[in-house]
């Protein structure tokens, strides 16, 4: 094949000395970027365009509360890469939500779908808000608004949301009402996981515990660990967690310890996972869960386990507590649990990490499902969804693991190598427009 590199001029890369500020998730996922970039030979001209996102959007949203007082909160949205396709990412509501968090967000969602090869740029949204402290009213009213401020990028052949971090299906039926009744008709495949009712996908909503938990299990058979009986301690105890947890308890591990917002449980002899889900639909969080020791989420991440899952929010693996991690595996369940200054501790101990672009891939794959779905109006059974899941899953994994032992490289920079690679082969055959 000809050679289709851009015509390069030089750029100076950033210092790659400099000390990152390690609680920047844009700069630990920049750093990510580099040494792939570096390590593929990628041409500066293409190097330029994926370090910076296409388009961000700033909105301010106005909403009438409960007790007739306006509020003015701030959404975001950011479209970091759409060569592969539309943009593909979740909307968080959370205080923490912040541009730099959301832009690193939207560039990993852009490597997630390259890695697991499903049709997808990548993008997230954020609403700077904490809807524990919201009547449901107000998260409706937030979320159309929301919607209105961003509908222009809006669309399923242009951007494609999801729920992350605090929302959920509902939100997702909101957002879709809102954005169907600007365009005049009903459009499902404005956004994925969606309740299974108005054109979600079954398994969707199990998809990224799904994802963990067949990652888990190559790590485990990998390094030839038994899967029986093998520890985990799961921190987070969402979506992620609670169905991770589960599904890896139904193959025969031994989930020690669990967490949430409020701290976690450790029992030594192994945690009812059903009955914890349980509780926490009753209780909403596991404050008071009691059926175990009580610990802290430090505390969950230094434990002496087989496998770690954090499965909660960004940077909670960091140069203070990586030193003190006694797991062998650590399956990234969240996006960005691990800071990149992390990760030379981490390889140093030989703790194998499938990293979050890989193991949390489920979800969005499981999403591409549903937008299939709705784009042909014919829809799959969940033993279907499940076993094409699996495929690309272990598929993806494999494909890692190959091009790590290849290049003796660990498994995040195999899987953003493997990420980059897949989207600068289609920026060099698209070429640049001018
Ligand atoms: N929010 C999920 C993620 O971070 C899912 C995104 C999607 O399905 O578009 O991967």
């Amino acid at each position: 094949m000809a050679d289709l590199r851009l015509p390069t001029n030089t750029i100076v890369r950033p210092d790659k000395d400099r000390f990152l500020d390690e609680d920047n998730p844009f700069e630990s996922m920049m750093s990510r970027f580099d040494r792939a970039a570096e390590l593929l030979d990628l041409e500066p001209g293409i190097y330029k365009v994926l370090r910076s996102a296409e388009k961000e959007i700033s909105v301010s949203i106005p909403v009438m509360m409960d007790n007739g007082e306006v509020e003015v909160f701030t959404g975001i949205r950011v479209l970091h890469n759409t060569s592969r396709g539309p943009a593909k990412g979740g909307i968080r509501f959370d205080m923490n939500v912040n541009l730099d968090e959301v832009r690193a967000l939207a560039a990993w969602m852009t490597w997630k779908c390259a890695v697991v090869n499903i049709p997808f740029g990548g993008a997230k949204g954020g609403v700077i808000c904490d809807p524990l402290k919201m009547s449901v009213g107000e998260l409706e009213r937030v979320t159309r608004r929301y919607t209105a401020g961003i509908i222009a990028t809006l669309g399923p052949d242009s951007d494609v949301p999801a729920p992350d971090v605090n929302t959920n299906e509902r939100v997702m039926a909101w957002l879709m009402d809102t954005y169907s009744m600007h365009v005049g008709h009903t459009v499902n495949a404005v956004t994925t996981g969606k309740p299974v009712e108005m054109g979600g996908s079954l398994g969707r909503r199990e998809a990224t515990g799904r994802g963990v938990m067949i990652t888990t299990i190559e790590s485990l058979n990998h390094l030839k660990m038994e899967v029986k009986g093998a520890t985990v301690a799961v921190q987070g105890f969402g979506n992620v967690g609670s169905i991770g947890a589960q599904l890896l308890a139904r193959e025969g591990c031994k989930v020690v310890a669990i967490s949430d917002r409020t701290g976690g449980w450790h029992n030594a002899r192994g945690i009812d996972v059903d009955d914890a889900i349980a509780y926490v639909k009753k209780h909403r969080s596991l404050e008071g869960y009691g059926k175990g020791d009580a610990i802290t989420n430090e505390q969950l991440l230094e434990l002496e386990v087989d496998v770690l899952v954090p499965a909660a929010l960004e940077n909670v693996i960091t140069t203070k507590n990586a030193r003190n991690i006694k797991a062998k595996i650590i399956c990234e369940g969240a996006n960005g649990p691990t800071t990149a200054n992390a990760d030379a501790i981490l390889d140093e101990k030989g703790i194998f990490i499938p990293p979050d672009i890989l193991a949390n891939a489920g979800g969005v794959t499981v999403s591409y499902f549903e937008w299939v779905q709705n784009r042909g109006g014919y829809y799959w059974t969940e033993q279907l969804v499940n076993e094409r899941l699996r495929d690309i899953m272990v598929n993806s994994f494999r494909d890692v693991l190959k091009l790590s032992q290849q290049h003796k490289v660990n498994m995040r920079t195999a899987a953003y190598m493997v990420a980059i690679s897949r989207v600068s082969t289609v920026h060099r055959l698209r070429g640049i427009y001018a």
